[in-house]
């Protein structure tokens, strides 16, 4: 059984920068009240969500930098990295999923959190090839002759990845009462405002809160995210017995 408020530290991989927040940030703002290491690591630069068309390339990239950051200090991210891939594509597999691998081996987390990529209805690649890249780099990661950087293979010494968390599931196995965090998960979304127009945000949440009630109701409690827990060893060739 997975408690991951037992975590010492837990790797939240997203395609864009509110991705985590949207999908489990209840989830990792208890985490985080609880005393776990929280780092986040955003996939693409962003820009295609950029709202705003005249603003220029840099002003924008540092403009969402500062939005992410703030609502990481509400929710208790301890470290944020990038990766900067297009936004939107193109975007290769293969150097994403040693790009992912390379931060689980110098971070060394016990779980690693991110976007559910078998949805049945999914149409956006950024969170197909995410998805894919995290379960992918996480039945890889300890294997030695496994290469992602010079530098981080040299040092690294075996750890185990005691799970993945898939947000925004459909076909969930926990769901973890958010209950205390609910407030502090909303209050954090709304820095995000260089993708969001005032209407977008209320949709947002006005979605969220029917869907974390539902949640709730189905877990037994107030108020719950829905996630899909998977041991690494369940993402290949996992014989059911
Ligand atoms: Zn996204």
């Amino acid at each position: 059984m997975h408690n991951l408020c037992n975590a010492q530290c837990v790797l939240c991989v997203q395609p864009h920068y509110d991705d985590n927040d949207i999908g489990a940030g209840g989830t990792i703002a208890a985490l985080s009240a609880a005393g776990v290491s929280v780092v986040y690591l955003t996939v693409t630069d962003d820009l295609v969500g950029v709202l705003d068309a005249s603003l220029a390339e840099d002003e924008a990239r540092q403009r969402l930098r500062e939005e992410q950051r703030r609502a990481g200090e509400i929710i208790g991210v301890q470290q944020h990295y990038w990766l900067e891939y297009a936004d939107a594509g193109p975007i290769d597999y293969y150097a994403l999923r040693r790009d992912i691998a390379a931060y689980i081996r110098r971070l060394r987390p016990d779980y690693v959190f991110t976007v559910d990529p078998w949805l049945p209805y999914e149409a956006h690649q950024d969170h197909i090839l995410t998805g894919r890249a995290v379960a992918e780099a996480a039945i890889l990661y300890h294997l030695p002759r496994f290469k992602t950087l010079p530098e981080v293979d040299a040092a690294y010494q075996l750890h185990v990845l005691r799970g993945v968390v898939f947000y925004l599931t459909h076909a969930p196995n926990i769901f973890y009462d958010i209950s205390s965090t609910v407030e502090i998960k909303h209050h954090a979304l709304q820095t995000y405002c260089m993708q969001f127009t005032d209407m977008d945000m209320r949709a947002l949440l006005e979605k969220l809160t029917k869907t974390e009630r539902q949640c709730g109701e189905r877990g037994g409690v107030e108020r719950a995210e829905a996630l899909k827990v998977l041991d690494p060893a369940q993402l290949h060739i996992h014989l059911n017995v």
